[in-house]
């Protein structure tokens, strides 16, 4: 009998990130196009030694996470965590696909390792979510009767967040919608990343929010929902066109929430081909040209702003997979 379960999954980079308008539910429609990196974060489920059986609820009985970054100021080892979440949609989609006598799942203690920024724009929870997904399908797999179908799990993880079916599926993506409606895009080539957080919190949904009122007095804020010349770009493989085509409709409310990014946005662009605001931020994201501009790049940031975290990694990498 198997007595661990290990999954991981890649955060992203948004190479674009158009915003259109506030919809009724909350969300805006985006266009999107996501980049899965060589980050990545670590799920293990491990059934528990003492093996108390369980007839129906949660199989969790409780979760730690390791963090490579900074950890958040909030506690996070709790059941609204996204891998717990994760791991608990998978368990009810199986015992609603398969009713009668209940399946016997042992109990679990779910151990996340962190390497992507928590709350960075980088969709670090949601690669959570994401490997945890696939995790938990070995898992009832192998207690249960099968796994859960592929398209299964893709509509557990639209149901836990926009961003994880894309950290499921991993490479490079066009996401329009709420960012969940994926198509696979062809991208020629390895991209060399360095990623600086200045470790200053900034809530998704503010950013969004604030964007909509920036735009209300500036008309020249029009959302930008073309990615021809980004599809072009990736098509070539030339970092320097990619970088070029680089956008985020967030990054002037992301700099206006936190103003400091503007002078880490301009150091980080001369080191490296351009530096965007990744996500809904405050990650800054710097294209570069290979891994020794990136190198280069890592240590230049590091020495000047001594209080912000950084690493560098390559993309597109692929999405999550059992290990
Ligand atoms: P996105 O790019 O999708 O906006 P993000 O990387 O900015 O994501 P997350 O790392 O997903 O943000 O974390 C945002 C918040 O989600 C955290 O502050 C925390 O409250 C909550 N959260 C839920 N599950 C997790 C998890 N597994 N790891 C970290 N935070 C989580």
């Amino acid at each position: 009998m198997r007595t661990e379960f290990g999954a991981s999954a890649p955060g992203k980079v948004n190479l674009h990130l158009g915003v259109g308008e506030a919809r009724q539910d909350g969300y805006h429609d985006l266009v999107t196009v996501f980049q899965a990196v060589g980050r990545r974060e670590a799920v293990r489920l491990l059934v528990d030694p003492a093996l108390e059986m369980v007839g129906e609820g949660s199989v969790v009985r409780e979760m730690s996470t390791f963090f490579e970054v900074a950890e958040p100021a909030e506690e996070i080892n709790t059941p609204s965590n996204l891998a717990w979440r994760a791991v608990d949609a998978v368990v009810a989609e199986y015992r609603r696909q398969y009713p009668g006598p209940a399946a016997q799942f042992p109990r679990l203690r779910i151990v996340v390792e962190k390497t992507v920024f928590v709350a960075g724009g980088m969709a670090g929870g949601s690669a959570d979510a994401a490997a945890a997904l696939v995790a938990a399908n070995e898992y009832v797999g192998h207690f249960g009767r099968a796994p859960l179908d592929g398209d299964v799990l893709l509509r557990l993880a639209r149901g836990l967040g926009a961003d994880v079916p894309f950290c499921l599926m991993g490479g490079t993506a066009l996401g329009t919608g709420r960012g969940d409606d994926l198509v696979e895009m062809i991208a020629r080539g390895e991209y060399h990343w360095v990623f600086v957080n200045p470790r200053v919190g900034l809530p998704t949904g503010e950013a969004f929010s604030l964007l909509d009122d920036l735009r209300h007095d500036n008309p020249a804020l029009v959302p930008r929902l073309d990615t021809a010349a980004l599809s072009r770009a990736l098509l070539s493989g030339d970092p320097e066109a990619v970088a070029a085509a680089l956008h985020n409709d967030l990054e002037p409310a992301a700099v206006r929430m936190r103003p400091q990014l503007r002078r880490l946005l301009e150091a980080a662009g001369e080191m490296g081909l351009r530096a965007v605001v990744s996500g809904s931020g405050p990650t800054v994201a710097v294209l570069c040209r290979d891994g020794g501009q990136a190198e280069g790049a890592l240590a230049g940031l590091r020495e000047r702003f001594p209080g912000c975290e950084a690493f560098a990694t390559t993309g597109p990498g692929p999405g999550a997979q059992p290990h």
